[in-house]
């Protein structure tokens, strides 16, 4: 118990040596190119009140990501917290209109204000891995520029709508209205309420439901509803977002990370919902990035649970088409933890299955699920997954990533939720 005691004694003591454990250091950036040219900018830096993000396991990522944040102290190098992500940008690149036009976004990061200089290496990788852009700058933590944030949206005008513990232990997740008038806040606080009871239905989250919070930040818009550029309807909406993002009718999104970030400066948060008040299909999810749904349509909850692996856990899409998009390298082992492209098999899901024999897409006549408990079911390497109907190759028959009918994350989906809730809650060994 002593040993333990002096561990944990010094863990704290390291923590609060290296970090000013009251403030988070908020790393603004431009990220714009063509298909073929990538560059960072950084915008600017603020500072907010309270850490709120994790404290163990700080200088190692779970997953690698389509990009990388890493914080080192400038006098030992030494890594101090590191964290992965994924942007619209990336996904821009594979667009055709990136062949001919260059674009920009902005893109949002937090990390814990360090307590001496420090160095921000921020990298993009490309779909074989490979680093396309990388730049490094210097934080001063007592530099006269970086500026305190705050918003108008403080906690005590916000409501819980689940708290599973204390801030400092359990994950933060805001939920935001987007296209939700002051008078509609009612509807904006029941939506709130069904997505994380939605959310908290299925495992492992159900399990895990004292590591995590819900809280409802009711920020205000204009006029009600989102723009749906197919229709010709644009609304002013507090994080002016819109379907048809590169022109898919469905993909919902904002491009306005920095007004989304300025909304949540008073409150506790390391991961974003936001529900859009539309009755039009669509959504998106960018891990560490946030959610975006539409939250008034029969498919609303479900799509919102999916779409909150992709942006929680960094799973991936395990549905496809048979002119699928090429999103992915078949070359390349792809980071996101429910697909495989067998060339690093071994990291994924091996130890879950018996044999390694692929199911092809021609063999694939799967029992009806009738029961849960009762499902026929087995982990193994299915064709077909990543958007591609050969090549890459999924977990399970079906699971909350393929289909809004199948009420179940697949067990290995279940599997990498699970191990995001540890690595951002509990030390694990190196
Ligand atoms: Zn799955």
């Amino acid at each position: 118990m002593k040993t333990l005691f002096s561990f944990l004694a010094a863990l704290v003591l390291s923590i609060s040596y290296v970090f000013s454990a009251d403030y988070t250091l908020r790393l603004d950036y431009i990220f714009s190119g063509d298909a073929t040219h990538t560059e960072i900018s950084l915008a600017k830096m603020g500072r907010l009140e309270g850490w709120w993000g994790r404290t163990v396991n700080m200088d190692n990522l779970l997953l690698r990501g389509n990009g990388q944040i890493i914080l080192r102290d400038s006098a030992t190098s030494q890594v101090l917290y590191c964290t992965s992500f994924s942007t619209l940008f990336s996904e821009w690149q594979c667009t055709p209109e990136a062949l001919h036009t260059r674009k920009a976004f902005e893109n949002v990061y937090l990390v814990p204000m360090p307590q001496a200089t420090a160095y921000v290496t921020v990298n993009i990788l490309d779909k074989r891995d490979s680093i396309t852009a990388s730049m490094t700058h210097i934080v001063h933590p007592d530099d006269i520029l970086i500026r305190p944030a705050a918003s108008p949206y403080t906690l005590d005008k916000c409501r819980y709508v689940h708290k599973g513990g204390d801030s400092k232990d359990a994950i933060d997740i805001a939920i935001v209205g987007e296209g939700y008038t002051k008078e509609e806040m009612e509807v904006f606080y029941r939506d709130a309420k069904e997505t994380a009871d939605q959310i908290l239905s299925y495992e492992p989250f159900k399990g895990k439901a004292d590591k995590l919070n819900f809280i409802a930040v009711p920020v205000e818009s204009k006029e009600s509803g989102v723009s749906i550029p197919l229709k010709g309807e644009w609304k002013q909406t507090a994080f002016s977002s819109h379907f048809s993002t590169f022109y898919s009718d469905r993909y919902l999104t904002t491009l306005h990370l920095f007004d989304l970030h300025d909304a949540l400066a008073s409150v506790p948060y390391e991961h974003i919902i936001i529900l859009a008040n539309t009755d039009n299909y669509g959504g998106g999810g960018i891990l560490n990035s946030y959610v975006l749904t539409a939250a008034h349509n029969r498919w609303a909850m479900p799509v919102v649970v999916h779409e909150f692996g992709h942006s929680f856990a960094g799973l991936a899409d395990e549905y496809f088409y048979d002119d699928g998009t090429d999103q992915y390298d078949l070359n390349t082992e792809p980071w996101e933890p429910n697909i495989t492209t067998l060339i690093g098999f071994k990291s994924k899901w091996e130890d879950m299955i018996e044999k390694k024999e692929i199911v092809t897409k021609s063999d694939q006549k799967f029992p009806a699920y009738t029961t849960l408990v009762e499902s026929d079911y087995k982990v193994g390497i299915y064709e077909g997954g990543g958007y591609l109907s050969e090549g890459i190759y999924r977990p399970f028959p079906t699971c909350r990533m393929r289909d809004n009918t199948y009420p179940l994350f697949c067990p290995v989906c279940q599997r990498a939720i699970s191990r995001m809730i540890d690595y951002q809650t509990i030390q694990l060994p190196e």
